[in-house]
């Protein structure tokens, strides 16, 4: 009873007797203030890049002289902003898809050696030769959304680069374990402490603001994975080390091989 909140209703009966309801409300409140948090950080997520734009547009109408090459500059700054709020967007909806009920998972067979190939290509260009990236398949192909597959390993990928100090090391690779199928992504990089790592699928949970958003993170990128995940069957499973980089391991189930 401890910690939870319980709803007690007393409800007249005849001769005076009364019933007693509980129902213990804990689960239902607890939801509802996820999702009270979750519009006041996307709230504030869309207002900083707003902010921006909006003083700039204010300054280029209050100086209509204004030089060239600042103009040039704050409409950089400008599309740069609402870029940010381009990708906010396309993830929050990409969320609430994956976690809608009317859009069931379509299973399909998936090459998986071409998503791999197709993901480590993505971390390559993303890189743009700042790491040494590498991709091993050994795996069997999985029955799943590739469309959703493709999101949730990419998003895997990308941290991994992103969170990787040049020089660094990082692998792909989809293996077949003993009860599951994996696509693993070691890097070498700027790694986590112990304390955060239960909380990162969180929607907008990040260990460091200023770096996810110098990097282009959205904060939702391993709730993304997490919930494509989920609707497969599968999990994710995170190892890492502050100083010495991370093992983001996404599991699954036997039960996708194809039949
Ligand atoms: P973001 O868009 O901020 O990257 P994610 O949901 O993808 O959002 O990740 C949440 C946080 O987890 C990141 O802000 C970062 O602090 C941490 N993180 C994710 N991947 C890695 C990684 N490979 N190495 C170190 N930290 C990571």
């Amino acid at each position: 009873i401890r910690n939870r909140k319980l709803v007690v209703q007393v409800i007249p009966f005849e001769n005076r007797r009364q019933i007693l309801v509980t129902h213990d409300a804990t689960e239902t409140e607890r939801l509802e203030a996820m999702r009270r948090d979750f519009i006041a950080n996307a709230s504030h997520e869309l207002r900083t890049p707003l902010t921006v734009i909006v003083g700039f547009l204010e300054i280029a109408m209050a100086d209509p002289g204004m030089m060239e090459a600042t103009r040039v500059a704050h409409l950089k700054l400008m599309t740069e902003q609402g870029q940010r709020m381009q990708r906010l967007i396309e993830d929050m909806l990409t969320l609430s898809r994956l976690e809608s009920t009317e859009f069931p998972l379509k299973r399909e067979r998936v090459d998986v050696r071409a998503l791999v190939e197709q993901v480590a290509e993505d971390a390559r260009a993303l890189s743009g030769g700042r790491h040494e990236i590498e991709f091993s398949v050994e795996g069997p192909d999985v029955m799943g959304s590739l469309d959703e597959l493709r999101s949730a390993f990419g998003n895997l990928a990308t941290n991994a680069v992103r969170y990787t100090p040049e020089g660094g090391r990082i692998l792909l690779s989809w293996t077949r374990g003993p009860n599951d199928l994996r696509f693993a992504v070691a890097d070498t990089g700027i790694g986590i402490d112990e304390q955060h790592i239960s909380r990162l699928t969180e929607r907008f949970y990040r260990v460091d603001k200023s770096r996810s958003r110098e990097t282009q993170g959205t904060g939702l990128g391993l709730a993304i994975v997490k919930h494509v995940l989920l609707r497969h069957g599968g999990k994710l499973t995170i190892r890492s080390e502050a100083g010495k980089g991370s093992v983001f391991t996404a599991s699954l189930p036997n039960t996708s091989l194809p039949g």
